[in-house]
């Protein structure tokens, strides 16, 4: 049976901001299986913010998506033909299929997932790497403790809401930044923030001058998901010996976001004059710890405890408008693209 599929390639690199011109809809017929391959339909196609990069021809953690070739992404998918004896049709997997309706995989890297812990897409999300990643920081980088006041910027995302409800299960204050109303209400009233902070109205100065409010104690950990003007309102306000997970800068994603860009002197002189602690990471090195993480979350997020939003949107096509929304803020929590029906 030949098995045709539909993805979304990189027709052209962005010239400034991604727009829906770079990406292009095509549709191939799969190859035939070899020895050792599974056929997967896809079911939750996760977009992300790195996917920016990948777009970029520059030098990055991992190599560019070459142009033509399926924009790169995680999946969560079905299994629907297997030449390879650890995967059976029927399985639920966690692979990286990309921008595609199905994927063929040799099984490298490809996570089964037991479909009985959570709705199946939260793999992608709250138990996939988003959560690790806000695991990993928050315990092995920042090492934050009780009665520690924390900053937490994309405070509401697939990131920082698991790294609030964290945060705030070990005791510490904890202190968001989000884009608009209903996202700061959402961190208070669902996700436990104690304050969360709307930075759009807001210029820099403004801005500090709410977290200096909210902060008595001043700011221990700054977990930073997105740089730009939220970095440069609290990098004075970190205290001595302050410490700062660099997980992302998506305001600078995009060459319009660099038009502000402070100057680095700026935080250079900051860091070290507070003795500040910065350390960057990317999450692909701390994937030993995903059984550990595991272990913790998963309970929590199957009773309830921990919570976790989605936005969706439907069919491979609305991919490349759904991840130019996700650059400006458009989505709320994890955003996914439902490819194909959930049988869970
Ligand atoms: P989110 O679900 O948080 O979505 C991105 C959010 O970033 C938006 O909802 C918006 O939140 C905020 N945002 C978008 N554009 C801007 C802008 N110009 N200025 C300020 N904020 C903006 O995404 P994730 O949770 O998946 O990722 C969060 C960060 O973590 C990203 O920077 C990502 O690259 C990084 N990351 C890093 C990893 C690593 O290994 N180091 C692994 C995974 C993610 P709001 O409206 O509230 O401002």
């Amino acid at each position: 049976m030949t098995q045709k599929a539909s993805r979304i390639v990189l027709a052209s690199r962005p010239a400034g901001n991604a727009e829906l011109d770079n990406f292009r809809l095509d549709q191939v017929v799969m190859p035939k299986l070899k020895d050792g391959e599974f056929l997967a339909r896809t079911i939750w196609l996760s977009l992300d913010p790195y996917m920016r990069g990948r777009m970029n021809d520059a030098k990055s953690y991992s190599a560019p998506v070459e142009l033509g070739d399926t924009m790169e992404g995680g999946c969560v998918a079905e299994i629907i033909n297997s030449n390879n004896k650890d995967y059976a049709i029927g399985d639920i997997v966690v692979a990286r299929l990309g921008w595609a309706t199905h994927g063929i995989s040799n099984g490298v890297g490809v996570q089964k997932i037991n479909p009985s812990i959570a709705p199946i897409s939260t793999s992608v999300g709250i138990l996939g790497m988003p959560g690790l990643t806000a695991w990993v920081a928050l315990n092995d980088i920042l090492k934050g403790k009780k009665g520690e006041t924390i900053v937490v910027s994309a405070a509401t995302g697939a990131v920082g809401g698991l790294v609030g409800q964290l945060a705030k299960l070990k005791g510490m204050r904890v202190i968001g930044v989000a884009g608009g109303p209903a996202k700061t209400k959402f961190a208070i009233e669902e996700l436990g923030y104690d304050i969360c902070i709307d930075h759009k109205s807001l210029d820099v100065k403004e801005l500090r001058v709410r977290l200096s409010a909210a902060s008595p104690d001043g700011i221990h950990c700054y977990f930073e998901n997105v740089g730009g003007k939220t970095l440069e309102a609290i990098l004075p306000l970190m205290n001595t010996f302050g410490r700062i997970a660099v997980c992302g800068m998506i305001a600078w994603y995009s060459p319009k976001g660099m038009e502000n860009a402070s100057p680095i002197p700026v935080a250079w002189g900051a860091i070290l004059r507070q003795r500040l602690r910065v350390c960057g990471f990317i999450i692909f090195d701390h994937y030993d710890r995903m059984e550990e993480f595991h272990k913790e979350v998963a309970p929590l997020v199957s009773n309830g405890k921990i919570k976790y939003k989605e936005t969706i949107s439907e069919g491979l096509e609305s991919a490349p408008q759904s991840f130019l929304n996700l650059l400006e803020g458009k989505n709320f929590g994890k955003q996914l693209v439902r490819i194909g029906h959930d049988p869970r």
